[in-house]
């Protein structure tokens, strides 16, 4: 699941590419990938609008579009944006043909001139045509045509994702119920202490609330845990200001990390021109069961911390009781 450096990273490079371009089409392939307005009326509003800016508030991507409109992408498990170069034709011909296929894998994408970075001449696979060692299938559900003839993809394989589109006047709506950025000035250790008072869940379950802090979810709260040498059973409520002050820092080390090396990809993250994130090299815990501590070399267990899967090192981390 895209976490906060994963959006971050899509966002740069979104900004990058993006910023000036202008929408000419829009087609949705799944209509409850939007959430709002429905989808026809998604279009229609869209379509003509320029990308005039790109933000990201926790897990969510913020477009500024032109005329005032705000539109939000929550990637979910599987969203990925992906940008293509002039030259690809949308073939649709299964949603007449098949069309339970249609529903999981949306339209191809053809470009008979296509070759692969690798070189290797590119093979038919589901309906597209792709180089076998490093495309997979795109799982189109809106593709956003811009005015140079390049498309904007929202891809989303188990299609959990949202975008939605606000009158920039909504846009406290759009963002309700998101807690403290992490990467914002205004995060300080004070900050952090004040939130964890009364507070008596387990640490690591504290640290995935969307509604307290934004933008953290298993991966980096397990890495920042580990940085900051807490177990991620703690009650939160019961570490000192000290060890708030530590975690506040790790947190903070763990996020730009994850930007840095362009997040972690070990199943369906991949950045904006389909690459994998190099970040998962990086881990110290995080899917490392049974592999030793990088500091100390004892095992890393895994044990579940509400219904998700928590890695530690029990010697680095010792235990609250
Ligand atoms: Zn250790």
């Amino acid at each position: 699941m895209p976490e906060l450096p994963e959006v971050e990273y899509t966002a740069r490079q979104v900004r990058a590419a993006l910023v000036g371009a202008c929408i000419i089409e829009a087609q949705v392939f799944w209509e409850r990938s939007i959430a709002r307005p429905d989808s026809a009326t998604f279009c229609q509003i869209i379509v003509g609008r320029r990308i005039e800016g790109v933000r990201r508030r926790g897990k969510l991507l913020l477009l500024d579009l032109s005329g005032d409109y705000l539109l939000t992408i929550h990637r979910r498990m599987t969203g990925n944006l992906l940008v293509l170069p002039p030259g690809w034709r949308l073939d649709c011909h299964l949603q007449q043909q098949d069309r339970a296929r249609w529903e999981r894998l949306g339209p191809a994408f053809v470009n008979e001139e296509y070759q692969c970075r690798c070189q290797e001449p590119a093979q038919k696979v589901q309906e597209e045509t792709l180089c076998l060692q490093h495309d997979q299938p795109f799982y189109c559900r809106v593709c956003f045509t811009l005015a140079d003839g390049r498309r904007l993809l929202y891809n989303d394989l188990r299609k959990f994702g949202k975008l939605a589109l606000w009158p920039r006047a909504q846009e406290a709506e759009a963002l309700a119920g998101l807690g403290l950025e992490p990467l914002a000035p205004d995060f300080t250790n004070e900050r952090l202490w004040q939130l964890l008072q009364g507070k008596k869940r387990p640490i690591k379950q504290v640290l995935l609330e969307q509604t307290l802090i934004a933008g953290l979810g298993n991966i980096y709260a397990d890495e920042a845990l580990y940085l900051a040498a807490i177990h991620p059973l703690r009650r939160a409520d019961t570490l000192n200001f000290e060890e708030v002050a530590i975690l506040r820092q790790a947190i903070v080390a763990v996020l730009q990390l994850g930007i840095e090396h362009g997040g972690t990809s070990f199943n369906d993250y991949r950045g904006l021109w389909g690459e994998a994130g190099s970040n998962y090299a990086h881990m110290q815990v995080y899917q490392r069961t049974g592999q030793a501590c990088r500091r100390c070399g004892t095992p890393i267990q895994r044990i579940i911390v509400a219904q998700r899967g928590t890695h530690f090192c029990p010697t680095c981390q010792p235990a609250p009781y």
